[in-house]
């Protein structure tokens, strides 16, 4: 056993499961606090955790369009599920963030903007598609012309331990957008569960660091032949999105029937962009105290569905459920890749199981290859 010296980056190691624990010890021993998936609620939810016992160990999803249960695992997995309701977002991008505070002084206002805060997180047990998800956010808050301070902050702080996926749930497309189930970069480690230990992809300086004083093996080709059966199992999906063509095929359909179908469904709820690992709006509220002194502007955030968000000067740019919906499929499917350069999805499926009528945006884009530009 290798112990004393820690692998170099990019090598495969193997570990046994209990050796999960000293990574998360050094883990905190080096200032980060852990998050990760956690039973809560009937739910697997990611809050912060302690040690491995507060992994969701033996638990999975029964997800489908507008439904999700847990129920027992099979052989007792830490890892044996795919993504629960929360993403990664809600700590890079939290939900609230204070941007300024202003206050009365000898009747002027003096404006105070707000630190942003830059918690020291591990994130633990991050999917392959999640990861993609953080780097489309990384391309949106992070690499354009002007970065969000707060982003920036929490982001070059974090520590990312990812998780291959072993199973696919009925929800998953992640192999239809290349964005699973094997995490290839982004990580510091990254797990593949085997019956008996994990095997560990290093991706970084720090994350070799976070294997001291574990007992960790190279890999063998029995090893790595175990991960990819592992991974074979995940990459058969029943759900699958066709990419090649999505902005020819969306822009050509813009005024297709079909937009009036989803509308009757959709209730414009905007639960599917709040579940969403890739969407970002958001919106202001300003705030003050009851003696008008002290005032604060605190970004929340907002939603393509709700109807404030497309009013404009007295108008409503998107004022039907039919714009609503047609905005987020285009936007995610099409104009993100004018924008960004890639598709806005990454096959997580959350949207759908999280919708309160289980609309699937698989089965919406799959409408207009089976009936194709019907114009009004
Ligand atoms: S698609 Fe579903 S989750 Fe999204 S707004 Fe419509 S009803 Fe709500
Ligand atoms: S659109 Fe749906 S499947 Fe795609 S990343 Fe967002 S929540 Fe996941």
């Amino acid at each position: 056993m290798a112990t004393a010296s820690i692998p170099r980056v990019s090598a495969s190691v193997v570990v046994l499961k209990a050796a999960l624990q000293k990574i998360f010890e050094n883990l905190r021993a080096a200032g980060f606090t852990l998050v990760g998936p956690r039973v809560r609620d009937g739910a697997i939810v990611l809050d912060e955790i302690a040690a491995l016992d507060d992994l969701p160990r033996g638990w999975t999803e029964d997800k489908q369009p507008g439904r999700y249960r847990l129920v027992p695992g099979r052989n007792g997995q830490y890892f044996g599920f795919t993504v629960g309701p929360h993403s990664w977002k809600q700590f890079l991008h939290p939900p609230s963030a204070l941007l300024f505070t202003a206050r009365k002084s000898n009747g002027a206002w003096v404006f105070e903007p707000a630190k942003p805060q830059a918690p020291q997180y591990a994130f633990i047990g991050v999917r392959p598609c999640d990861l993609k998800a953080i780097a489309l956010q990384d391309r949106a808050l992070l690499e354009g012309p002007v970065p969000d301070p707060h982003y920036r902050a929490r982001r070059r702080q974090v520590f990312l331990l990812a998780a291959n996926c072993g199973e696919a749930a009925a929800t998953c497309f992640c192999t239809s957008m290349k964005t699973g189930p094997r995490a290839s970069t982004g990580f510091d480690l990254a797990l593949t569960e085997l019956p008996d230990g994990f095997l560990i992809d290093v991706g970084s300086e720090t994350g070799s660091e976070m294997l001291q004083d574990t007992e960790w093996e190279p890999a063998t080709a029995f090893d790595l032949g175990r991960a990819t059966q592992a991974l074979q199992r995940a990459e058969r999906q029943q759900r699958e999105l066709r990419t090649d063509d999505l902005p020819r095929l969306l822009y050509s359909n813009l005024e297709h029937p079909h937009w009036d179908e989803v509308a009757a469904r959709c209730l414009s709820c905007g639960n599917c962009t709040l579940a969403c690992p890739t969407c970002f709006c958001t919106t202001v509220e300003d705030s003050s105290d009851l003696r008008g002194q002290v005032a604060r502007r605190t970004r929340v955030w907002d939603s393509c569905f709700t109807g404030d968000f497309s009013q404009v000067h007295g108008g409503n740019t998107r004022p039907t459920i039919r714009s609503r919906y047609r905005q987020f499929l285009t936007h995610k499917y099409a104009s993100w890749i004018d924008q960004f350069g890639t598709v806005g999805c990454v096959g997580c499926g959350r949207c759908m199981t999280w919708c309160p009528v289980g609309i699937d945006p698989t089965q919406e884009v799959k409408a207009f290859r089976v009936s194709p530009a019907r114009p009004k």
